[in-house]
């Protein structure tokens, strides 16, 4: 019991960081630090929240006295960073709290870690390990052909991404300049349970079992590559393990779609597994709208150095992962309803799209 590690997670009443907490704790002992944004729901983790080894924290990780409080006091081993604002349609409409949290707060919480890393001592010190969850948006767009590794120029094209990419900067800043003990992650498009009613998947199947109008952005061949969303969270584990500080890892699932493939693959499954539906064939519901702008066409990750170096590799298909995911939403209807009912922006519903 008392050998058992602590991992401080920020962000972990999110889609990603929810799962990583749902896949860990009791392995670990989590302390859970989220400020609970429009993106934060507490219900993601009800059937932890008893849980001894499992606490919550509600506020932010720009807060300084707060963080090295938590640190000070739970002397975790690592500290997982997915707290971020992560919409990218969000960040268009307004990119200042996209700056605020994913570059001034992640510098802060970066400050926090130094001081408290600074004070330890001997194999507390050497197994410390600060993990920054990013993404592959920071590469840009690439053309038809063509993958990004980690030695992908910075090319970030949304104000989200831009965001992301100063974040990932200033990590690498701390281990050449302060030699902090960091990882950076940087992953394709994640898909699964807990994932918010805004994000493509979730939108096209709860718009579908309404009957509404499935929106598919521009002339939906835009490409991306899935990976389900516990396979991610394993590649986290894995880096956790045995990444080397200072090192960047791609994490990708291979999985190339287009937004049309994927919203056609959503109408097949609902069509199969609720065949008394008013609405089939689901994929009559598509119809194509106005495209965002500045949006990137391709996206897709070589992850063959996570794969080679740490022998990581995806465990779901895109099709069992999109089944677990289709299957899922069909049965945790009441957490949609309470994530919607909670000061979600209902008239961004039909709008759509992104990740
Ligand atoms: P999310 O929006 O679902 O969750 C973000 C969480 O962070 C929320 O619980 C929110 O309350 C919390 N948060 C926001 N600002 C905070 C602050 N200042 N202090 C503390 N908590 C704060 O995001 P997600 O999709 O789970 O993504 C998690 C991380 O993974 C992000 O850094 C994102 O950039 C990255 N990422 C996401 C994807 C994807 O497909 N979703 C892919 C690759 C990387």
């Amino acid at each position: 019991e008392d050998h058992k590690r602590t991992v401080l997670v920020t962000g972990g009443a999110g889609f990603i960081g929810g799962n990583f907490v749902l896949e860990t704790v009791g392995r670990f002992r989590v302390v859970n630090l989220d400020a609970l944004t429009y993106a934060g729901n507490p219900e993601t983790l009800a059937s932890v929240s008893d849980d001894p080894d499992y606490a919550f924290v509600e506020g932010r990780i720009g807060d300084r006295e707060l963080v090295g409080g938590l640190l000070a006091e739970h002397r975790p081993a690592a500290v997982v960073n997915f707290a971020a604002e992560s919409h990218v349609d969000r960040s268009i409409d307004g990119p200042a709290v996209f700056v605020q949290t994913n570059v001034v707060e992640t510098q802060g919480l970066l400050d926090a870690v130094l001081d408290h890393w600074r004070t330890l001592e001997g194999a507390e010190r050497d197994a410390f390990r600060f993990l920054h969850v990013s993404t592959d948006e920071v590469y840009g767009t690439l053309g038809a052909t063509g993958y990004f590794t980690e030695e992908s120029p910075y090319r970030p094209n949304s104000p989200y991404s831009a965001s992301k990419a100063a974040s990932d900067h200033l990590v690498r800043a701390y281990h050449h300049t302060y030699g902090l003990p960091v990882l950076t992650t940087n992953c394709s498009n994640n898909y699964g349970s807990y994932h918010f009613p805004e994000k493509l998947i979730p939108l096209m199947i709860l718009t579908a079992l309404r009957g509404g109008p499935l929106p598919v952005y521009g002339d939906g061949r835009q490409v991306r590559d899935w990976l389900y969303v516990v396979d991610h969270c394993r590649a986290i584990e894995r880096v956790l393990e045995g990444g080397v500080p200072g090192e960047v890892y791609n994490v990708g699932g291979h999985n190339e779609r287009t937004n049309l493939e994927v919203v056609e693959t959503v109408c097949a499954l609902l069509d199969e597994l609720v065949p008394d539906s008013p609405h089939a064939p689901h994929a009559s519901l598509i119809t194509f709208v106005e495209d965002r702008p500045g949006h990137d066409r391709r996206y897709a990750i070589d992850a063959g150095k996570i794969e080679r170096e740490l022998g990581w590799t995806p465990e779901e298909t895109f099709e069992s992962g999109m089944e677990k995911t289709v299957r899922w939403y069909l049965e945790n209807r009441e957490w949609c309803e309470g994530v919607l009912s909670r000061g979600y922006r209902q008239e961004r519903l039909g709008l759509g799209g992104g990740r």
